[in-house]
């Protein structure tokens, strides 16, 4: 009773990143590994999200859209070995409630690609065939222009929107290994522009560099920290002087066996020891926490970026220590 209660709770889709986050996270799930987010308009008029991922059967076309509808969770008690990043079955509900929702997809069992079409409350209401490779697109266009006061303050902040949107694809592009991923932005009269691309061929290293280039890599020093209990923390950190003036939200991500999540404690430790010996700078940070998943609990806010540590103190005493060599390493 505890579960469906929480798997009801909120709402998920507040904002674009979080829309577009539901459909990154739903080619991840599908085990895509060629992801491309293409916006028109810096997400304003549509975005996309075309995965070369399992594709969809035929047999959930009808009930894809529909509130609750998951092909994930096949047990309550699956929650405590949850592998995937969906299993409550709302974000397509969601934003089918909140734009205009369309979907071609193709399995490998299928000859041809479908494109289906959607209404406001998730009811199919088109089928079509179409050609395409095996995969999945979903396309989203004008996003909340149902709900006329939220889309007024979407439009005027659209390029806050963006930019936190771009933020997000950055911690997405970093922590997937093996996941080829580029963001589009196709502005005016059809310019399109690459904004950020991965090769999606290696390590979290490899990543950096398709992303920040190989002069922001050669300003951090790597990070690894293993504490008794059976957690590690792998990662990047800027060398002491090598930090950045730009603020901290754009050049600090952290995970939690390959999730994006907050972690305000941690980025709180690290800009703490940086500062103390480089003042008004914020150093690059990148961490990949690996914790045994029954050691916490991903499920406390709608947008799982929030996670409760069953033992916090400690792997963060651990983080710390580390953190001491790197920056102050007379005193260590
Ligand atoms: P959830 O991810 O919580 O299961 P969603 O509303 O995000 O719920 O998606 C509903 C269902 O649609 C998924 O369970 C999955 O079966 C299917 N689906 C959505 N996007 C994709 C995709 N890109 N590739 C394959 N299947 C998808
Ligand atoms: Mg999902």
């Amino acid at each position: 009773k505890a579960v469906v209660h929480r798997i009801c709770a909120g709402q998920v889709i507040l904002d674009l990143s979080s829309a577009v986050k539901e459909l990154v996270e739903n080619s991840l799930d599908a085990g895509a590994t060629s992801i491309e987010i293409a916006l028109k308009e810096y997400g304003e008029e549509s975005f996309q999200v075309i995965d070369n991922g399992s594709g969809i059967s035929p047999h959930n076309f009808k009930v894809l859209a529909l509130k609750h509808h998951t092909s994930k969770l096949l047990d309550f008690r699956d929650l405590q070995l949850l592998t995937t990043f969906g299993f409550r079955g709302e974000a397509l509900s969601s934003l089918c409630a909140l734009g205009d929702l369309t979907v071609e997809t193709r399995t490998k069992n299928e000859a041809v690609a479908t494109h289906l079409t959607y209404d406001r409350s998730g009811v199919l209401t088109g089928e079509r065939k179409t050609a395409r490779q095996f995969g999945t697109t979903v396309t989203v266009k004008k996003l909340f222009s149902n709900l006329p006061v939220r889309c007024k303050e979407f439009r005027r902040n659209i390029r806050k929107e963006y930019g936190k949107l771009i933020t997000l694809l950055n911690a997405y592009a970093l922590i997937s290994k093996g996941v080829r991923l580029v963001c589009t932005n196709t502005t005016g009269k059809n310019v399109k522009s690459v904004v950020l691309k991965t090769q999606g061929c290696g390590s979290l290293r490899d990543n950096i560099v398709s992303l920040f280039g190989t002069g922001t890599v050669s300003c951090l020093e790597p990070l690894t920290v293993c504490t008794s209990d059976g957690c590690t923390v792998e990662g990047f950190v800027s060398k002491s002087g090598y930090g950045s003036g730009r603020s901290m939200g754009d050049r600090q991500f952290f995970f939690v066996n390959g999730r994006p999540v907050d972690m305000p404690k941690v980025g709180k430790i690290v800009n703490e020891l940086y500062r103390g010996a480089n003042s008004r700078q914020y150093p690059i940070a990148i961490m990949n926490f690996t914790i045994p998943t029954q050691a916490y609990d991903v499920n406390v806010t709608p947008d799982k970026r929030k996670i409760f540590f069953a033992d916090e103190g400690s792997i963060l005493h651990s983080l710390r220590e580390a953190l001491e060599k790197i920056y102050s390493p007379n005193q260590a």
